[in-house]
Order: structure tokens, then sequence, then C-alpha cells
């Protein structure tokens, strides 16, 4: 069966055309014929995946379904905890564990009717940008398999983009969600912080995280966001305002709408195929009635850094419920209490784990906290001001998602400076709180996708999706990685 885009989907289920427990079949289909090369999944569970989407038939026949995207095929980052499958953030630490209850965003697809096929592969604890720090297996990118699918979500986005799945949720702290979708020639958007609850999301850093979803298709992507949305009560940090139905607003019309350009975000490193093809799409808005401006992001620079403090040192304080005793394995005499804490988090902590818990123990330590990380939340405000100022003039800001198109596999894994660089474009979104989207906007000479990030005031997710869709259209670019049609 040729795969098609949710919005596709969603009018075939709607006509009958096609049933839930056809498209589930299909994508398990594809799961066990690629997966094995691509490594996305870190579990599945088809039979619960069939009678979930057997139940979604059943609703539909009986006129009674539950939303839309009733009877949708989806899968979840493992940071998402979900009462029946096991959840690990790709850790040896939470190897096996089975939380005891469903993320708010696992409730509410649940509630919509989408069909959750299994758990996507990512780095450990979201921390990388490759999914080269996963425990358990390396994932690969549908596009070329001897180069990385990004990260920290590789797995969710390698899912989309070879079509096992309609769409997929990752977390983005610094990039996550973005990254791996321009990668893989998907479209991935971070929610504006509290947007979307985090009750049952792994914390990383809990002041950066969101989680959002990835698709093939603006539409697809709109219409999981649309679901996920929402004050939770179980969230604190969670907004209560409105929330749009972001697909059926969709609109292609962009006429009078002001674009900035950082004039900081296209000097060193940037690939030269990337800087084409993002000034391509800047003239194509120009012609379709957009106003573009330069602007400046003055602190742009510091953007890595700051970042690289703030994460670290909440990842520190989160991580150190993982002793042992409350989650998961332990190893170690039980009798030697501080000896079952070292070695439980000595051996089944992986390598980028640890060096993250170190330095943000060492920039939150008495002596040094002031000097990094009290300065790193004084950055942090600087960079909400650029963004206030930037936002006075435009109403949307476009840049590339990465410097440059997927790297190979091992390229950067021995460098962490040269790994975390390449977050440069990124991380700004998070330190702010605010939306972005990345949109796949061509290829460069080695065929590999090519994204644009477009970044939008708090709570104007309607307003980069329009963006993104209108970019889409004009496009059309087929997204389906040849490699894996034979
Ligand atoms: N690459 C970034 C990091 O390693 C971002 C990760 C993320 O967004 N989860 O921290």
């Amino acid at each position: 069966m040729e795969m098609f885009d949710i919005k596709d989907a969603i009018e075939l289920l709607s006509e009958k055309k096609i049933s839930s427990v056809e498209l589930t079949k299909n994508c398990l289909e594809k799961i066990s014929s690629i997966d094995q090369k691509l490594g996305s999944m870190l579990y599945v569970d088809g039979k619960k995946a069939l009678e979930d989407a057997k139940a979604s038939d059943e609703r539909r026949k009986s006129q009674s379904v539950l939303s839309d995207i009733d009877g949708i095929p989806v899968t979840l980052k493992d940071m998402i905890l979900t009462k029946d499958m096991p959840t690990t953030a790709s850790s040896r630490i939470l190897e096996g564990y089975i939380p005891p209850y469903d993320a708010t965003v696992v409730l509410k697809l649940k509630q919509a009717g989408a069909v959750i096929l299994g758990k996507t592969n990512q780095d450990e604890f979201a921390m990388g940008g490759s999914n080269e720090n996963s425990s358990y297996k390396p994932c690969f990118n549908p596009w070329d398999l001897t180069r990385t699918p990004g990260g920290s979500s590789g797995g969710s986005a390698a899912s989309v983009s070879a079509e096992m799945c309609f769409s997929s949720l990752g977390t983005d702290t610094g990039g996550s969600i973005r990254q791996p979708a321009a990668y893989c020639g998907a479209v991935g958007l971070k929610p504006t912080y509290g947007r979307v609850s985090r009750f049952g999301i792994i914390a990383f850093a809990s002041s950066l995280d969101q989680v959002g979803p990835i698709s093939k298709s603006v539409t697809g992507t709109a219409a999981i966001l649309s679901h996920i949305s929402g004050f939770d009560i179980n969230d604190s940090t969670s907004r209560n305002c409105s929330v749009p139905v972001f697909h059926k607003e969709l609109s292609r019309n962009l006429k009078g709408k002001k674009i900035g350009v950082p004039e900081e975000y296209f000097c060193d490193g940037i690939d030269v195929a990337v800087k084409k093809s993002i000034f391509s799409i800047i003239d194509l808005l120009k012609k379709s009635g957009c106003e573009i401006e330069n602007i400046s992001l003055p602190h742009t620079k510091y953007a890595v850094p700051t970042y690289y403090i703030i994460a670290t040192a909440e990842a520190s304080s989160n991580l150190s419920r993982y002793d042992g005793i409350r989650f998961g394995p332990r190893v170690g005499d039980e009798k030697s209490l501080l000896e079952l804490y070292e070695r439980t988090r000595g051996e089944l902590f992986g390598k980028e784990v640890k060096r993250r818990i170190a330095l943000g123990t060492h920039v939150l330590s008495a002596g040094y906290y002031d000097a990094y990380y009290l300065r790193a939340q004084k950055v942090r405000r600087l960079f909400a001001n650029d963004f206030k100022a930037a936002f006075s003039k435009v109403d949307l800001i476009i840049s590339p998602t990465a410097p440059t198109t997927a790297f190979r596999i091992g390229e950067k894994i021995d460098d962490p400076i040269a790994m975390y660089l390449n977050d440069v474009y990124t991380i700004s979104a998070n330190l702010a709180g605010l939306p972005a989207i990345s949109v796949p906007i061509g290829f460069d000479e080695a065929n590999l996708p090519i994204g644009a990030q477009l970044t939008g005031r708090p709570f104007h997710e309607q307003e980069i999706l329009n963006c993104a869709f209108h970019i889409e259209g004009e496009l059309n670019l087929n997204l389906s990685p040849a490699s894996l049609k034979s």
C-alpha cells in the first residue's frame, strides 16, 4: 500500500474507504520489514495496536468516533510514560521499567482514538543530537543509512520518514524535535513552553523541555498538536489558554506578513547548500506577498554556552532520582547504600549522561553557582529581550534548522563541542520559550533533506504552521526516501 498523509488517512477513514486495521497492519508490516536496518523502534506492541485499531473501526461503524484522528497509528519517543509499555529513555538505568501511569499526552491521544504502535529510539535521556547516545542500538537515517537521523528524537523522525507511522511524538529541550525532523525530511514542531502538558514526560531540563509532534506534513503535525495541547492540572507549567483547532485553521495566505531574517544566523559554519536553500525560500516568501526584514538577535553567540549550563544544571538535579532504589534495575550490595548508588549510576548511565551530570553539578556547586548558573540565567533573559524586540517588528523569524544536513554516524561522537555547536539555531527558542517548526525545503547534492525553521511569538503556533503550510504547498516535495523502497 502506498503510504499517504494523515489528511488523506482521515478522509479515507471517514469515508470508510479504508479501515484503521488496514492502516495499522500496513505500519506494522513496514516496521517488521524495514526497522531491522533502521533501528527506530525500541518497543512495538503489534497485538495491542491491532486490538485498538479494531475497536476504532467498531466505533466508526457505530457512528461513535472519538475524533478525526480516531484510528490513526502513531509512535512515541521513549521519554514519554506509557503504562502498558516499557519506558526507558534509551537508558540502561530504566531497562524494563513500566510506568504506573500514562503521560497526559498519551491519555489525550488515547482519548482521541489514536493507535499507539510503540516506543521510539532516542539519545539517552534526550541528551544528544544524533541518536548515537542510545544505550540500546543505533538508529540510521532513512535517506542514507550511513548517516544519523539526528537527535535526540531520532527514532521518532526516522519512523515517520520511513512511513512506519503517521506521526510521532518527540521531546525538544534544545532542538530534539526540529533537528531530526530536518535531517529526515519531516515536519517537526516544538510548541510554546506551557502549550502542551509535560505530566508524565521524563524530565531532562524542566525549564526548557516541551513535547510535540513530527509528521510528514504540516496538516498532520497541526492535527496532532490540536489533540495534545491544553491546560493540565497535573502540570503547573501548562498554560490555561484557548487552543485553536490548528489543522482546521490552516491558511496559505501570507500577504502582508513580516518575516525576520537574523543577520547573526548566516555566518561561519553554515553549509553552502543550506544557506542557498534558505535564501531561495526567503525569495519565495517575498513573491508570496511577505515583507522580509533583516533583524538582529545580538546575543546569539552566547546561546550554546548558556544552554549547556542551564540544561546540564537542571539535568543533574532531575537525574538524581535514578538511584537504583526508586526505578529500574540496581547494581551492588544492598548492605552498602553508597556502593549501591555509585555502582548503579556508574554502571548504568552512559558516557554523555555522566558528562552532563558532572558539568551540571559543577556549575551548581558552591563557589561556581554565581559565576556559571546565575550568570547563564541572566543571559537567558537577554535572549528573551532580543526576541521581544524582534517580534515588535516582525511576525515570525526564518532560519536554518541546523547548519548542515545529516552528518555521518561517528563523525562528531568524539567531539562533544562540535556536537553541541550543531544546536546553534534551535536552542534559542527553548531558552525564550517560543514555538518553532522545522519544515522541509529541499535537498543538498547528496539528496539529503534540508529544513527551514520558523519561530513565532509565544502561543502563535498557528502563524508558524500557516507559513510552513504555504512553503509546503509551493514546493510540493517528494518526501519518500527512495532507499527504503526495495
Ligand atoms: N542536542 C541538544 C542536547 O544535546 C538538545 C537535546 C534535546 O532537545 N533534547 O542537549
